[in-house]
């Protein structure tokens, strides 16, 4: 099963090579982190959060993850966050973004919206070729978000 961001604007998944985070037992913390996609998301709450509801990585300063180093030299596969670390950065939302959710709003009421996304989590997660077809435009494109975030 492809996890995928749930930050809206997003969309990074497993699939794209960003680290997937799953988010945290600890209540206080699980608050800040459900405050950071409610900021895009209105509809999203506490309640939205299951077992698979993950952010990914791109959302984290770099001192946010304990072994940052280790990634980058190659010592680790998979990047792993501190104790306590929150997701800060939200995704930049292109001019492209926008003109999808404009589209998106006109075809669909705003009631339909959570289970619009969970029909198209399920259609990219099916069959393979559905998901590599869409998975290598968005992959170029998490690239060049994950090097502004370096810049900065
Ligand atoms: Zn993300």
């Amino acid at each position: 099963m492809v996890q995928r961001c749930l930050v809206k604007f997003c969309g990074n998944s497993d699939k794209t090579g960003h680290s997937i985070h799953k988010f945290p037992q600890n209540k206080a913390l699980r608050r800040q982190w459900v405050r950071f996609v409610q900021v895009k998301r209105a509809d999203f709450g506490e309640g939205s959060v299951t077992q698979y509801s993950v952010v990914c990585g791109a959302h984290f300063t770099k001192d946010s993850f304990r072994n940052a180093l280790q990634y980058e030299l190659g010592f680790s596969r998979k990047r792993e966050l501190s104790e306590g670390a929150i997701p800060t950065i939200q995704p930049q939302v292109t001019s492209e973004d926008l003109e999808k959710e404009r589209a998106t709003k006109r075809k669909f009421p705003p009631a339909s919206h959570t289970s619009h996304s969970a029909a198209a989590t399920s259609t990219a997660s099916g069959t393979g070729a559905t998901s590599s077809h869409d998975t290598v435009p968005k992959k170029s494109r998490a690239i060049h978000k994950r090097e502004l975030a370096r810049v900065r």
